[in-house]
């Protein structure tokens, strides 16, 4: 039997980056990610990108090999990969929370200043994050 695993990872989006992007990425990923049993949250607040992915470890491995050679964004970082027990997200073939679901109020709760700044979270905020915006402010997915 094969190992489940999650794993999180930030980045920021080129300069370039249109809304249309984002769109393609999230039909890409939904339709792609539902065929291999992957599971997620993508957020964005115009940026930096946070996702976390979580599936069968080889699918998850391959799929973030991709992901950190697209050229729509670039400073990929990974946060953290654990194996688990129990999926998140599980809801999800890939959930999406946008800028304006990114506010102060919340982002305090992890962060010193309020800013949405994924490079500078700790592994444990960030997963607490992660799962607060899945509980309060997914949009679709
Ligand atoms: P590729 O040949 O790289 O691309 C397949 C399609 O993706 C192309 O037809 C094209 O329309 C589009 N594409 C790829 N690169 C670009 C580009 N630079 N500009 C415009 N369009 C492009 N994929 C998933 O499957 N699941 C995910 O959860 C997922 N999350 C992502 C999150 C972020 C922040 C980003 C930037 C990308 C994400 N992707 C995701 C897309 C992923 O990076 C790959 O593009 C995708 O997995 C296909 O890779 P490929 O090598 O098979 O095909």
């Amino acid at each position: 039997m094969t190992s489940l695993v999650q794993v999180v990872y930030c980045s920021e989006a080129k300069a370039n980056l249109q809304a249309a992007d984002i769109e393609q990425i999230l039909h890409y990923a939904r339709e792609h990610n539902a065929k291999k049993s992957i599971t997620g949250l993508l957020t964005f607040d115009s940026k930096f990108f946070l996702q976390v992915l979580e599936g069968e470890r080889q699918a998850v491995s391959d799929l973030i090999t991709r992901i950190g050679r697209d050229s729509r964004h670039q400073r990929f970082c990974l946060l953290c990969a654990n194996t688990i027990y129990k999926r998140d997200f599980a809801s999800w073939s890939m959930a999406y929370v946008g800028q304006t679901k990114l506010n102060k109020t919340l982002l305090l709760n992890y962060s010193t200043d309020g800013k949405f700044d994924p490079f500078v979270f700790t592994t444990e905020s960030v997963l607490m994050l992660l799962r607060d915006l899945a509980t309060t402010s997914v949009v679709a997915g």
